[in-house]
């Protein structure tokens, strides 16, 4: 497909193995990915951490990292609203988090950013995205992500729910740039 990167959840232990043996795993599986392609980054999402689901905590996404066997090849996206939900409070404590994420992971790992609002509370560990300033993120962490300078050369992408609303959500988010 001549894609540059390739965006994914890492996946789910189903509770039958370890989270370690899971996260090793991934990372395996990932390898062997690598291995048989060319040109093409393994950009993994954070998530929400509902039901088994890995890649709630930025450990999990350094421990994958750190068991690829080429750094030059893998990435990670952060998606708002599972950033919220797996217990990171990007609304309250907005530089607390990004820091830990260039503490744990670092963000020249950074590939994408996906932009949601939630409609579920911080730590609930529930997937439910919500439009641009209608949740429980707001907008005051959209204004200040939009003017962000880190993030100036980081593809962002809408994922809100409500079609209609995408070109206003757009306009709005780009108002908000520096
Ligand atoms: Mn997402
Ligand atoms: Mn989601």
């Amino acid at each position: 497909l001549g894609l540059t990167m390739l965006n994914f959840h890492p996946g789910s232990s189903l509770r039958e193995i370890s989270d370690e043996a899971c996260l090793d795993r991934i990372a395996d599986s990932i390898n062997l990915a690598l291995e048989k392609t060319q040109g093409v980054t393994a950009v993994i999402e954070n998530t929400a951490g509902q039901g088994s689901n890995m890649g709630y905590s930025f450990y999990h996404l350094a421990h994958i990292i750190s068991r690829v066997s080429d750094k030059t090849r893998v990435g990670i996206c952060i998606d708002t609203c599972h950033t919220f939900t797996a217990g990171y409070d990007l609304k309250s404590d907005y530089e607390g988090v990004w820091h830990e994420l260039e503490d744990v992971v670092g963000l020249s790992y950074l590939r994408g950013i996906h932009l949601n609002d939630s409609m579920k509370p911080l730590g609930s560990h529930v997937d439910r995205h919500h439009s641009i300033g209608h949740g429980l993120l707001g907008m005051d962490f959209f204004r200040t992500l939009m003017s962000d300078p880190r993030f100036d050369d980081i593809p962002l992408i809408l994922e809100t729910p409500d079609e209609t609303l995408w070109p206003e959500e757009i306009a709005l988010l780009h108002s908000f740039e520096a």
